[in-house]
């Protein structure tokens, strides 16, 4: 099975090639980069070992596309939205982690779905979405007495807040107590906000040093606290999640699934 990876110099692009060449089930096709990237032309290597292959980076996601029977994508929201419309033209399964997406580049997305199978996650480590499985739980059955809120950190470079985890465990929270996220959030609290508002999900963000992810979802009543914690050590667990979704989604007709899909939690 070929597998490409688009922004292959990131953080989770390193990462993802390494998981690509080392899973004994993958191919990895080819990798691109943006076309200032001083990476172009260069060869690619694993990330660990500094071994070489015989791919060279390029700029030309379209043929990366054309060539792949599954794209995995950890970039930036413009470029998503490109490579979108190359997985709907090339019929090209595409595994998507980019986070901060607006809603004309998630609409490039659903488009893409309708030809394709396209498995689009804010997260894609088997504890966070058991972490987004007891959240659900766990909201549905303590009642507003239970303030949730919702602390995220990562290191000093990433560059969307809060995190797309956080938003998903924000979303997973409002739907255990079956409310809209949107009409209960409480995103930034800064100078005399006034009293925190009955039901409402806040959000905290840190950002430092070179931590991958941390998230901590607290329910908060007088005299007892319940958090729910999980800290992420390596980013080779999200790329390791999306090689084991590029797998899955090859034998999948077209359409939109998450990593629920994939491992099999309950969406419900
Ligand atoms: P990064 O900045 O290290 O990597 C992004 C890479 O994409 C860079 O190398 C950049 O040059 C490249 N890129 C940008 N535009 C491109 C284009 N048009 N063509 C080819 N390459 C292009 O960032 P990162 O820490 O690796 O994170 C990347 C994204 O993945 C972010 O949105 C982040 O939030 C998300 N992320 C998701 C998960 C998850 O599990 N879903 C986990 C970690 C990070």
């Amino acid at each position: 099975m070929s597998v490409g990876v688009v922004g292959c110099g990131g953080r989770m692009g390193q990462a993802l090639v390494r998981e690509v060449l080392d899973n004994p089930r993958t191919v990895l096709s080819g990798g691109t980069e943006r076309s200032d990237s001083p990476l172009i032309g260069k060869p690619l290597r694993h990330p660990a070992t500094g071994e070489e292959t015989i791919l060279k980076i390029t700029d030309d996601a379209e043929h990366l596309f054309k060539v792949s029977d599954v794209v995995i994508d950890f970039t930036c929201p413009t470029a998503t939205n490109l490579h979108a419309s190359f997985a709907a033209r090339h019929k090209t399964a595409h595994v998507i982690g980019t986070t901060g997406l607006s809603e004309e580049d998630e609409a490039a997305i659903y488009q893409a779905a309708g030809t394709v199978p396209v498995v689009y996650a804010s997260n894609f480590s088997f504890g966070v979405n058991l972490l987004f499985y007891l959240t659900r739980l766990a909201a549905g059955i303590l009642d507003e007495d239970f303030d949730i809120e919702i602390l995220e950190m990562h290191h000093r470079h990433k560059v969307d807040a809060p995190s797309g985890t956080a938003l998903s465990l924000g979303k997973a929270a409002a739907a255990g107590r079956g409310v809209n996220l949107a009409e209960v959030s409480e995103r930034a609290r800064d100078g005399i906000t006034g009293e925190r508002g009955r039901g409402s999900i806040g959000f905290a963000v840190l950002r430092g040093g070179n931590v991958p992810g941390e998230h901590v979802v607290s329910f908060n009543a007088d005299d007892e606290r319940i958090e729910l914690t999980h800290k992420a050590g390596d980013r080779a667990i999200f790329a390791r999640g999306a090689v084991k979704a590029a797998i899955w989604a090859l034998e999948r007709g077209e359409g939109l699934y998450d990593m629920f899909d994939v491992l099999g939690l309950p969406k419900e």
